[in-house]
């Protein structure tokens, strides 16, 4: 459907989880005050969402965190999304530590492309970047992925000791498009020193002056993309914060606690939690008969086609998405959680 501003919302984001196994300085340096289970979304109750996404047009699904991986069941999720009419593709963005163990079931429950995040190829750096000494373990995974025949992309945030020539070295020799990503005003962003893509490009042209524009399309996103002649992979930059590129965003995002996000600066959105469980209660009592679980497919009336309350709540909220970010007026931005709550 298309939101106020007649952008068309195709791309929903989903955190499944707002835990994670590593502690990235510009994330969660020292942990969060994790959500407690109950309260965090069932499988069951996350498809019905994504039912009626697809029933407004979402087309794309991405599953993220906290670190997606750090959720037991993640391939039966994709399973149950893959399954809904309308939903083409579903991605995941992950640290990529968590990745080999359980490749093959993603891969066979229908995953179809995975980010993964990482900021540098020295290994004493990511120790200090992400509190764990797991750079080969991140290594591997990018390998164990591409030759199980993922779409592959390496997203690195963007810092001002970034080695980027190392981390653009990845593309020349594997089919990765590595992505720099500018550091976000968001939770522990507001604290860390992050690098305007500007200067990136400016010297990634001087280093190699024979540098193209990529038309290419390399996924739904903001990216913008650059080829390196002789390089499998392209060069992406997504500039958040000084290439501004609100007038085609095309996503919403739904916290692991069950609230529709519609912009990352702001907490504009919808507690589809409340509809979900506040609708099941109803049921019980009418039915007299509750069911304890969680998970349970039978419960999942709230959002069967003659329940409109979740869809007429989904397409109030992505209606009224906000025109656009305000990352550069720091003291508008009414967005309290950290990245790791809002899925990144
Ligand atoms: N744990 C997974 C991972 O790291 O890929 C998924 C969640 S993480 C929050 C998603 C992405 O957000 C990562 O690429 C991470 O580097 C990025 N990120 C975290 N905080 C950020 C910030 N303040 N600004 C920009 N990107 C940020
Ligand atoms: Fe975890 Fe991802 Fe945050 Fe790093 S960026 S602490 S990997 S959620």
């Amino acid at each position: 459907m298309r939101d106020a501003q007649g952008r068309e919302i195709k791309y929903l984001r989903v955190s499944v989880t707002d835990r994670c196994n590593l502690r990235c300085k510009y994330c969660m340096p020292n942990g969060i005050e994790c959500v407690e289970h109950k309260d965090i979304l069932s499988f069951e109750e996350i498809r019905q969402i994504a039912e009626c996404g697809a029933k407004l047009g979402i087309t794309k699904i991405r599953l993220t965190g906290g670190e997606p991986l750090a959720r037991k069941g993640c391939p039966q999720l994709i399973k149950l999304l893959k399954e809904i009419p309308g939903i083409e593709k579903i991605a995941m963005t992950t640290n990529g530590t968590l990745v080999r163990a359980i490749l093959p079931q993603l891969v066979e429950a229908g995953l179809d492309e995975i980010n993964i995040s990482l900021d540098t190829l020295d290994a004493e750096k990511f120790a200090a970047i992400t509190g764990q000494d797991l750079l080969p373990e991140v290594l591997l995974a990018i390998d164990a992925a591409l030759a199980a025949g993922l779409k592959v992309k390496v997203n690195a945030v963007s810092m001002p000791d970034t080695d980027w020539k190392r981390m653009i070295s990845l593309a020349k020799d594997k089919p990765v498009d590595v992505r720099f990503i500018e550091l976000m005003p968001i939770g522990e962003g507001r604290r860390s020193e992050g690098r305007s893509n500007e200067e990136l490009l400016e010297e990634i042209r001087k280093e190699f002056p024979e540098l193209q524009t990529d038309d290419s399309v390399h996924g739904a996103g903001p990216a913008v993309y650059y080829k390196i002649p002789g390089y499998q992979g392209s060069v992406g930059l997504i500039s958040a914060m000084h290439g501004k590129f609100c007038s085609s965003c095309n996503r919403v995002r739904l916290t692991s606690t069950g609230f529709l996000k519609t912009c990352l600066c702001y907490e504009d959105g919808t507690d589809l939690r409340q509809i979900l469980r506040g609708k099941r209660m109803e049921m019980e009592t009418v039915s007299g008969h509750g069911e304890g679980s969680r998970t349970g497919k039978g419960q999942s009336g709230a959002a069967g086609p003659e329940n409109n309350e979740l869809l007429d709540a989904m397409a109030r909220a992505i209606y009224g998405k906000p025109a656009e970010h305000c990352f550069e007026q720091p003291d508008q931005i009414t967005e309290a959680h950290g990245m790791s709550a809002i899925g990144g």
